[in-house]
Formats: structure tokens, C-alpha cells, sequence
């Protein structure tokens, strides 16, 4: 008796055990941690007859603070804040340069080793005990496109200080070190991951940015050097896994009602200029049976391209968004169309396969039409972006151990998980998008999603680290 009730003692004292629940004669006692102390002694002095068959320890369970991720959004939304009510946190203006200054006073005060690097990304340290191991970052993004919500990004940069502040108030120090980064200009294209990435060209630093100054002036407005910018690049090996909570933007979570997203990649997204070509004639006097009309022809690709998107199974999605009929009267048979094609997927083979069939399905409307359908592949192509399996793993396990439902999801929208993709394994976790509206004023996650989202955050750098 006595040696059980030492080694319960032990584990009382070492691991903060929250509950402890015996079978006393079969019969099973449950007693919280305010009461173990009592329970403890009164074991002491317990009568030999019982027998003490089993005992369930359960380990007190460290989470995150949701009040404090919730006051933290509403205080990061009001940066850039108009009086109208929308926002304006472009990167590189007032807004953005406001928010990020009260983010690094934050990060100051959790202790965090911080610098800016010449790509204008902020950088948080938080020392592991073992040196020789590579760090763990986590971040995202606070700046927000024109007139965007307080979300986007906002969710991944508040958890990823909430993770520090967490350890902190639990006297946990890491193995790994912690590496928060906030990204700069993650609207404008990735520029501050591209950057980390390499990817950051002379001729991308001189293009102006939605700020109105080229990319090279705004880096240089919020601490970077665009000069240097090479330096800020991280060899591929660098970092052990990089991390990003992010909401959906989407509305497929809170449809399906699941609490967490696990991300299994950002797709790719190719698009094509297409030009169809017909002959520009009098509305009038051509008639309906010689007509070589552009934008009717263009008509039945709008629809060929949908079917050929939705004959095979799968998340892809294709869309022709963009149209101009030339020239463009009232009484002028339509003679070139432009549209913009865009399909997007995990796969890069997969988009291949659609444009193929779509191409096939011109051709048809082109020979019927007596008109010519040409495509021209855009540079602006993305490349899909996967995200590490084992990651996509960890954080099942954690959504699961914390009693969360998940799924397995792609992310539609770009990422700067995508450019950390190519230096290291990445994973990204989401959370509900109430009505799936991102990009918007009335963009809007709860605070009980966005502390879901933090908690499993929290527990797969944990497992991360344990490795
Ligand atoms: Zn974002």
C-alpha cells in the first residue's frame, strides 16, 4: 500500500496529474486534482482489507487560451481599420506597418529572440534544449487584400504567438527550437516566402505592388533590405517542418459540420489565355447560316469546359472567368473572343488531363463553328504543393486526441505553406470559414474553431518534438 501510495505521490507531484480514477473493491472512485491531495493522505491510513486492484492516472492537458486569441483578432482588425468600416491592411501601408509593430511588441514580451529579415519577414526564436536540432517554425500572414477580413492569416499569426505564450505559462522548453514567422506581403504573391524560397527575382522586386510602391520600396518600408534579399533565402534541410493554421476560406467544413481541416496539399493552378476566332460581320445582312460567330462558338466552350471538368471525379475545378468579344456592337457579328481559362488541382497530371479534354472539345466547336480556338499557357501557372504525409498524420492524431472531427481537404487558395514546401515538409490545419466568405469584411471564424485550430497547433508541434 505504501509503495503504491508513494508512487502515486510522485506522479501527483511530476505530471500534474488532473484526475485519478481507482477500483476499490471494484468499486471506482473518481478524484480531481483539487481533491488528490486529500485523497492522497487518505490512502495512508486506509484499512488492509481493501484490495486496490487498478488505477487510471489522466495527465493534466495544457490549452491554449481562447479569450486571448479572440482579443487578439479583434485587436489586429483594428489596424487598417476605416472609418467606413471595411479594412485596408495592404502590405507595406500604414495599416500593415501599424499591425506588424504591435505584433512584435508582442512578441517581445513572450521573451521571443526577434529579427526582420531582408525580405521584411519577422522572425520569432524560442530556444530547445537540444541545439544540434533543427528548428520548428509556424506562422502566417497579417497583412489582408483591399477591403479584406480580420482572419485570413490573422487566425495563424495570433496561434502561433498563443503557442509561445502557452509553453510559457507551462514552463515547457521544447527539444526543437520554435521559429514563429510572419510572412510579408502574402497577398501581394507570397513575395516574403517566396523570398525564404528563393524565388524572388529583380525584375518581381521592381513590380508595384497593390501598396502603389514597387515591391522593393515596400520591403524596404517595413525593415528589409531588398538589396540583400538573397540573404534571407533558407537552405532546403533548414527547418524540420513548417506549419500553418489557416481558416478555410471556404465553406466546406461548416456545411459538412467538421471542426478541423487536415490540408493534404495547395493545388496547382494553370491558366490559358484562349482566343477564339471568327469573322466580324454586318448583324444585318449575314444570315444565321453564315455566320462565323466568335462569341457563340465561345459560348459552347464555357459549357464544354464545365463538363469536361465535372466528367471525372474529384475535388478539381475549372472556370472560364474572364471574356471580351471583339468588337464589341450592338450590330457586329462577334468576329475574336478572348476568355481566360483557369483550372486548378492537386495534380499536376490531372490539370493536363482536363485541358486535354477541353482541347478536344474545341476542336469539335471549332470544326462546327468555322471558327479557330487557339490556347496560350499563362506564366502565372502555379505548381501544386503538397503537404507532408506524416504531418497530415500527426495532426489527424491530434484533432483526434483532442476529440475533434476532421477531414482531409485541399486548400484552393495559395499559401505561403506552398513556398516552404519546397525547403521543408509542411502541414497546414484548418478551421471553419462561417459561410465560407474570405476575401470580404464579413469574413468570420468562431472563437471556439479558432482555439480548436491552436490546440491542434499546439499538440502536433508537441508530438513534433518528441521525435
Ligand atoms: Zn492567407
Amino acid at each position: 500500500m505504501e509503495k503504491v501510495w508513494r508512487h502515486l505521490a510522485d506522479r501527483w507531484r511530476n505530471e500534474r496529474l488532473e484526475k485519478i480514477t481507482f477500483l476499490i473493491n471494484d468499486m471506482q472512485i473518481n478524484f480531481k486534482r483539487d481533491k488528490m491531495k486529500t485523497m492522497l493522505t487518505g490512502l495512508l491510513l486506509l484499512a488492509s482489507g481493501i484490495t486496490f486492484s487498478q488505477t487510471s492516472v489522466t495527465a493534466k492537458t495544457i490549452k491554449v487560451n481562447e479569450r486571448r486569441i479572440e482579443n487578439r483578432i479583434l485587436e489586429l482588425a483594428k489596424f487598417g481599420k476605416e472609418s467606413g468600416g471595411g479594412s485596408y491592411r495592404v502590405a507595406f501601408t500604414k495599416g500593415d506597418i501599424e499591425a506588424r509593430a504591435w505584433y512584435i511588441s508582442l512578441m517581445k514580451k513572450t521573451g521571443l529572440e526577434l529579427t526582420v529579415d531582408y525580405a521584411g519577414n519577422i522572425i520569432g526564436k524560442r530556444k530547445g534544449k537540444n541545439p544540434s536540432l533543427k528548428p520548428i517554425a509556424f506562422g502566417s500572414h497579417i497583412d489582408m487584400v483591399p477591403d479584406g477580413g480580420n482572419y485570413d492569416g490573422c487566425v495563424g499569426s495570433v496561434a502561433a504567438l498563443e503557442m509561445i505564450d502557452v509553453l510559457n505559462e507551462n514552463n515547457i522548453v521544447t527539444e526543437h527550437t520554435l521559429e514563429v514567422i510572419i510572412f510579408s506581403n502574402e497577398e501581394g504573391g507570397t513575395i516574403g516566402s517566396m523570398a525564404m524560397a528563393g524565388h524572388v527575382t529583380k525584375d518581381g522586386l521592381k513590380q508595384v505592388s497593390q501598396s502603389g510602391l514597387t515591391m522593393a520600396e515596400g520591403i524596404k518600408r517595413i525593415g528589409g533590405n531588398p538589396d540583400s534579399i538573397q540573404y534571407s533565402v533558407r537552405k532546403k534541410g533548414d527547418i524540420i517542418a513548417f506549419l500553418e493554421l489557416h481558416i478555410e476560406q471556404g465553406g466546406i467544413l461548416e456545411k459538412e459540420n467538421i471542426q478541423i481541416g487536415v490540408v493534404e496539399g495547395i493545388v496547382g493552378i494553370v491558366h490559358w489565355e484562349v482566343t477564339v476566332d471568327g469573322f466580324a460581320n454586318h448583324a444585318g445582312t449575314t444570315p444565321m447560316n453564315m455566320r462565323k460567330d466568335a462569341l457563340l462558338a465561345a459560348s459552347k466552350l464555357v459549357i464544354a469546359v464545365n463538363e469536361v471538368i465535372r466528367s471525372v471525379p474529384g475535388k478539381q475545378v475549372g472556370t472560364i472567368g474572364k471574356i471580351s468579344a471583339m468588337p464589341g456592337a450592338y450590330n457586329v457579328i462577334p468576329g475574336r473572343v478572348v476568355l481566360g481559362l483557369e483550372i486548378r488541382d492537386l495534380s499536376a497530371e490531372k490539370i493536363e488531363q482536363l485541358f486535354a479534354g477541353i482541347e478536344k472539345k474545341a476542336s469539335t466547336i471549332a470544326t462546327s463553328s468555322g471558327t479557330k480556338i487557339t490556347f496560350q499557357r499563362q506564366a502565372s501557372s502555379i505548381k501544386p504543393a503538397l503537404t507532408d504525409k506524416g504531418l497530415q498524420q500527426k495532426i489527424a492524431a491530434s484533432a483526434k486526441a483532442l476529440g475533434f472531427t476532421t477531414k482531409f481537404m485541399q486548400s484552393g487558395a495559395g499559401h505561403d505553406a506552398q513556398e516552404m514546401s519546397l525547403l521543408a515538409p509542411v502541414g497546414m490545419i484548418f478551421i471553419p470559414s462561417i459561410g465560407g466568405i474570405s476575401h470580404s469584411p464579413k469574413e468570420f471564424s468562431r472563437a471556439v474553431d479558432m482555439a480548436n485550430g491552436a490546440n491542434v497547433l499546439l499538440y502536433t508541434i508537441l508530438k513534433l518534438d518528441k521525435e
